[in-house]
């Protein structure tokens, strides 16, 4: 099915199959996307994995 980025608010087509949690990324624009639900869609945008500076 197909949705909206939400970074930039291109196209993005979900596969059928997707699930609730799984990251897709936009074509358009490479943006890390989860899927928050499925029905209807919304998307999350991924959390950045986040650097360990350490000490
Ligand atoms: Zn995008």
């Amino acid at each position: 099915m197909d949705t909206q980025c939400i970074s930039c608010t291109g196209t993005l087509e979900i596969p059928a199959d997707s699930y609730q949690g799984e990251i897709v990324s936009c074509p358009g624009c490479a943006a890390e996307l989860e899927i928050h639900s499925m029905d209807p869609v919304e998307l999350a945008l991924a959390p950045e994995p986040e650097e360990d500076w350490g000490e």
